[in-house]
């Protein structure tokens, strides 16, 4: 008998056989709320209407057009709808089907771009499996372990981590920043340095906003070195985080930003954007992929955005988030387990602790589980998986939210009640 590897083993028993908005129905018979949204993919909700209307006339029309060799009308389109909510000069686009594959998009550009061999990354940095991604994401060793030799040139500097080393956001930025110009004084000297590659709020790493002044601390400093500020939106883009980048709540201007996730709600498509003069050093043939810019993909990139726009999904996910996490902050106030509350927008976490502060897997394993006898879906995060994240669809309202706190509390309970 044939059988998934054991790597695909799933966070929870539920075979989940349809998904309507913010919930999925399990062939169980139950019907659960998905606060896991396919890790933050499905932006629009489960088989949001609009969406599937635009993707289902797509695969009558045309469903591959390879964008190397035909234009196709949905690509076109897509371009013109990111035109709109792009940072001012990021007029050029490149796309691919995962997160993984344009971060290494990125990734070529800087060195294409710069002719320099390294890229700085944050402790705690996820960027993808692949081996060049694997080689920049520093958020577990279970992401990098057993398949070396990794991809040379990546130097690790700190993420403003504020929680975890005890300061306060001031401390962790001046710490992180210092760290940062004593690698480009001893490590990776500007010369070398292609890029620095830094996701707005962490994600796989455990949900930890970045401050702005680190990210302006980077911004400053790729300016005056003239190496790349790559901005990894592949979780916080498309109104994540109650902004429509994670980046609009720091202020800062990428040269390249990675997209993803949320952009076609569930079908695969990715990419990247940089000034027109920027993505012309990247020569033919050194980018792309057989898949890239599907048409179908596309077709739903557009509905997806379109649905954001005219459902103010932005708006809502600050809205709602705010509503969520005034909820986790009452549970983790009753709740020593829980050392932190964090998050932007719809992208939010709590840290699970033990009695001396240090991280605590087994009950953040304990709390998701029992969260799904529940009827709630969560998933896990953090070096040591010890954060349990929410994630909910941007459809999400105001009863869902409820339902989900609810559900969470009594998670909690369960799950801490013998630790
Ligand atoms: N970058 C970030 C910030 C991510 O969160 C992820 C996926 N969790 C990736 C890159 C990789 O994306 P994918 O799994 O689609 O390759």
């Amino acid at each position: 008998m044939t059988n998934l590897s054991p790597q695909l083993r799933q966070a929870t028993p539920v075979v989940a056989v349809r998904g309507e908005g913010v919930h999925v129905d399990g062939e169980d018979g139950r019907r659960y709320l998905d606060f896991t949204a396919g890790i933050g993919v499905t932006s629009t909700g489960h088989c949001h209407p609009r969406v599937v209307a635009a993707a289902q006339e797509q695969v009558g029309t045309l469903i591959h057009g390879q964008y190397t060799t035909v234009m196709h009308p949905p690509l076109r389109r897509l371009v013109e709808k990111l035109g709109e909510v792009l940072p001012a000069g990021l007029d050029s686009l490149f796309f691919t089907n995962s997160g993984s594959e344009a971060v290494e998009s990125a990734l070529r550009l800087a060195r294409q771009a710069t002719g320099r061999p390294n890229v700085l990354v944050c402790h705690g940095g996820f960027h993808g499996r692949t081996v060049a991604a694997a080689s920049m994401t520093t958020s577990g060793t279970r992401f990098r372990s057993g398949f070396s030799p990794l991809m040379s040139g990546v130097v690790v500097t700190p993420f403003p981590t504020a929680y975890r080393y005890g300061w306060d956001e001031e401390t962790a930025t001046r710490f992180a920043l210092r760290e940062l110009d004593y690698v480009l004084q001893t490590i990776s000297p500007p010369d070398d340095t292609a890029a620095i590659i830094v996701e707005p709020v962490l994600g796989e790493g455990g949900y930890v906003p970045a401050t702005e002044g680190f990210l302006q601390g980077l911004r400053e400093r790729a300016d005056r070195h003239g190496f790349l500020l790559i901005l990894d939106e592949v979780q916080t883009g498309v109104g994540r985080t109650g902004r429509f980048w994670g980046h609009d709540h720091f202020g800062v201007h990428p040269d390249i930003l990675v997209t993803a996730k949320g952009l076609a709600s569930g079908f695969p498509l990715s990419g990247i954007a940089a000034s027109e003069e920027l993505m012309s050093k990247a020569w033919p043939g050194s980018q792309g992929g057989t898949y890239g810019a599907n048409a179908v993909a596309c077709a739903a990139a557009v509905a997806t955005l379109d649905v954001v726009r005219e459902e103010n999904l932005v708006a809502n996910a600050e809205a709602m988030g705010a509503r969520l996490r005034g909820g986790l902050e009452e549970v983790a106030a009753k709740t020593p387990a829980i050392g932190d509350v964090r998050g932007l927008g719809l992208m939010l976490a709590s840290e699970f602790v033990t009695e001396e502060g240090e991280p605590d897997p087994a009950t953040a394993a304990r709390v998701q589980r029992a969260a799904v006898d529940e009827g709630l879906l969560l998933l896990l995060c953090g070096a040591w998986n010890h954060v349990v994240r929410m994630i909910p669809a941007l459809v999400v309202d105001e009863a869902a939210i409820d339902e989900g706190l609810r559900a969470w509390s009594a998670a909690v309970t369960a799950g801490t009640a013998d630790s």
